[in-house]
């Protein structure tokens, strides 16, 4: 699309992490004209997600991104889950190991070639929002861009979300942190199958995922319930991080052979949080920019992604038809039953799964005990015919 000449788009899109990115992408194969907006034009090395669920990657593969994705990521085929130093069963959905932002520039790269998108990097100076059509000034390119729908797109940032009056609402202050640490191999290592999930449940710890990255290195991903306060976070970043881990989980090795953290931990702390006051003309909210689950239900790029299969139901029409994008309208949205009862399941998950690590209610206390001592077949029994795990309900 020729900027200079025409400067009104369907759809303008704020934010180009892997949320506006994969809009941009899902609009265009509907026909629709597309302004990506992003602060910068590439996105620099961020820790997130490395590791993409196979359900995820499904979706995308439906979206038509297969191709990017078997360039930049790599497939683990198998995945052991270990407990107590003895593997207890192998998966065989096929994850994949790829750094998210590898997979926004590439994704970006690709929109770049596409005739119906234009990817801007700027920053946004000021925004009207209206049910017949949007419009934002560029600070630097000093222009205004048009568009009948405005899709917010900017992460956990509130900055751009005050511009708009939508504020925050902290549903689980300091949550968790996830750490992410190239693994050393010893000279014994060897994963017992492309991936493995060593299950920790120890003082906020709740696993840790091994698994080999796409330049042929070994990745782990630590997830807990620490916060900067708490003395075993200070001890694991400041300390012996692989002593701190061996105390956490003596028989971490046994399966895996033996194995160091790397000399640089990078860490994701997270408070889980959702955006009110979008209840407006105009425009939507789509993924962390909605709202914000915790790294360790591993379902952030599900959630982005069931944002943007909800919005490819319905924006063509609203384009087509040109419908006033009334709150109302936009509530079609927000309430998709589909979406809602996702949105409902990762929130869920998000915070038993804390509970279960950290919380010292007795039913908690007896949980974890039950977990670490029974043998799994009495564990079987018990939660068959004498304990509530009540599991959050299935993801749709
Ligand atoms: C530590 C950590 C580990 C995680 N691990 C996993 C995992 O293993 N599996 C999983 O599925 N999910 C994981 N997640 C969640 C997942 O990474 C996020 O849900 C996902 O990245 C959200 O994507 P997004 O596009 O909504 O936001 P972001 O990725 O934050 O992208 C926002 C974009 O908006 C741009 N932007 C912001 N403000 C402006 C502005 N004013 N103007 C223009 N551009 C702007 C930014 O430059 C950025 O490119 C993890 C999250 C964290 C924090």
């Amino acid at each position: 699309m020729d900027q200079d000449q025409d400067q009104r788009y369907d759809v303008l899109i704020v934010g180009g992490g892997i949320a506006g990115s994969v809009a941009a992408w899902t609009f265009s194969r509907e026909g629709l004209s597309v302004a990506l907006i992003d602060e910068r034009d590439f996105a620099a090395p961020f820790f997130r997600a490395e590791r993409i669920s196979s359900l995820a990657i499904a979706d995308l593969r439906d979206l038509g991104l297969g191709e990017l994705i078997d360039e930049v990521a790599l497939p683990l085929e198998t995945t052991a889950v270990i407990k107590g130093g003895k593997v207890q069963r192998i998966t065989h959905e096929v994850d994949y190991s790829v750094p998210l932002w590898q997979l926004v520039n590439r994704t970006r790269e690709s929109l770049k070639e596409n005739p119906l998108v234009d990817f801007i990097s700027d920053v946004v100076a000021s925004v009207k929002t209206g049910p017949e059509g949007q419009t934002v000034l560029l600070k630097k390119g000093q222009r205004e861009l048009c568009g009948k729908l405005l899709v917010v797109a900017t992460g956990a940032s509130t900055a751009f979300l005050k511009n708009i009056g939508v504020a925050r609402e902290i549903i689980s202050k300091n949550h968790s942190s996830t750490f992410g640490f190239d693994l050393i191999p010893g000279p014994d290592f060897k994963l017992p199958a492309s991936s493995v999930t060593i299950r920790i449940c120890r003082e906020g710890a709740d696993y840790m995922n091994v698994f080999p990255t796409p330049e042929g290195n070994y990745r782990a991903n630590l997830f807990t319930y620490w916060n900067a306060s708490d003395a075993v976070q200070k001890e694991f970043v400041k300390g012996d991080s692989t002593a701190l881990l061996k105390r956490l989980s003596p028989s971490l090795m046994n399966t895996t052979g033996s194995w160091t953290v790397g000399d640089t931990l990078e860490c994701g702390a997270v408070s889980v949080m959702k955006s009110t006051g979008y209840e407006q003309p105009g425009f939507v909210l789509i993924g962390d920019a909605y709202g914000r689950i915790c790294p360790c239900c591993g379902r952030g790029i599900n959630k982005v992604i069931r944002d943007v299969l909800t919005l490819q139901k319905m924006v063509p029409d609203w384009i087509a038809d040109d419908v006033a994008l009334t709150p109302e309208v936009l509530a079609s949205y927000y309430h998709d039953d589909t979406r809602e009862a996702y949105e409902e399941w990762v929130y869920t998950q998000s915070l038993t799964l804390r509970e279960r690590i950290v919380e010292s209610t007795p039913k908690q206390v007896l949980r974890r005990i039950i977990y670490h001592h029974l043998p799994p077949k009495l564990q079987d029994f018990y939660w068959k015919h004498l304990g509530s795990r009540k599991q959050v309900p299935i993801a749709p």
